[in-house]
């Protein structure tokens, strides 16, 4: 009945994994980024838990998942969009890693770990705010009217809820995965009547998947770090160390004796995500570490789609999918590194 599939990394996560990758263990700012790679890795997990509930809605169905849509000069998204023809239904997964309390009269959730405590904003306020602007984006569309529900859903088995049961604010709206299956039912018997016919719903679907606009930010620049400040050379995929070294054409690892003919292409691919996708001669075998420049251009032209400029100008062009198999070298690489 479900027309879901796990969609790909998104490429904000993409580059700040690529990020880690190439930032030394020194730099300041290499805390702030673990921990965000780990939140969003621990958020991505969180959201795997609802694909086996979403699969089971009892009634005809699309679900879209991380949409984000540009209304009145900024964006909104949704974690996930589910679109019946009865009703639309907003989930907002959140990862929290320890215990909650919901607060509702300053509109707060409080974490208490290890004697501290961390304020985060109100993820019902957040969902209920998306409802709203999702209605007034439907509206440009000529969908007026449609019931839209929202709730939030807490991903980590471990996180322990603190809901006073007068605060009906966070009681009804914050779940568990596991009470997905019978809110479905509930809300398949509250709204009685059908807004949307089959056809309406694969159009709807259609009209905010060709308006989801990918977030894919200038990673370095959101972090505040210098492209100076990265990590040069080329990493070896079997140890995962760096500075693999080019002879007679192939790439040697002095760490453990790996050989490759094209362990520069993931160097190239984190050049893509963390700078852009234009590169000269130069800046690769800097990036690189590579002395000789005809290899370089060798390889530069076996990789890129297209160049442009003259002499000094003279850059290629690099492309790679975002919802393809090409960064599946990130998560290994991170593997690697937390053996
Ligand atoms: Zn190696």
């Amino acid at each position: 009945m479900s027309t879901f599939s796990k969609p790909p990394i998104p490429p904000h996560i993409l580059k700040l994994q690529a990020l880690y990758h190439r930032l030394p263990q020194t730099h300041k700012r290499y805390h702030h980024v673990e921990q965000r790679v780990r939140n969003e890795l621990s958020g991505l997990y969180g959201e795997s838990r609802l694909y086996y509930p979403l699969s089971k809605i009892p009634i005809h169905h699309r679900v879209l998942q991380n949409v984000r849509l540009f209304l009145h000069s900024s964006h909104f998204q949704i974690d996930f969009l589910v679109i019946t023809p009865k009703f639309l239904l907003i989930l907002e997964s959140k990862y929290y890693s320890s215990d909650l309390m919901f607060d509702n009269t300053v509109h707060q959730v409080i974490q208490r770990k290890d004697q501290q405590e961390k304020v985060f904003e109100d993820p019902v306020l957040q969902a209920e705010e998306q409802a709203y602007q999702l209605a007034i984006w439907l509206e440009k569309f000529g969908y007026r009217n449609l019931p839209i529900e929202y709730y939030v859903v807490i991903t980590n088995p471990q996180t322990r809820l603190k809901i006073d049961p007068t605060n009906n604010h966070h009681a009804e709206s914050v779940i568990l995965p596991q009470r997905l299956p019978s809110l479905f039912r509930e809300l398949v018997t509250k709204h009685n009547h059908n807004v949307l016919q089959t056809n309406e719903i694969a159009n709807l679907a259609d009209t905010i998947s060709h308006n989801h606009q990918t977030y894919s930010p200038d990673i370095l620049k959101i972090n505040k770090i210098n492209k100076e400040d990265l990590l040069k050379g080329v990493f070896c995929e079997t140890c995962g160390e760096r500075g693999m070294k080019m002879l007679n054409f192939r790439w040697h690892c002095p760490a453990c004796g790996h050989r490759s003919r094209n362990a520069h292409e993931n160097t190239l691919k984190d050049y893509f995500l963390l700078i852009g996708p234009h590169i000269s001669n130069q800046e690769f075998r800097n990036f690189a570490v590579l002395k000789a420049r005809s290899t370089a251009r060798d390889m530069l032209i076996k990789v890129s789609t297209n160049s442009s400029g003259k002499t000094k100008s003279f850059r290629y062009h690099l492309f790679y999918r975002f919802d393809s198999k090409e960064f599946h070298y990130l998560s290994h690489f991170n593997e690697l590194r937390n053996k």
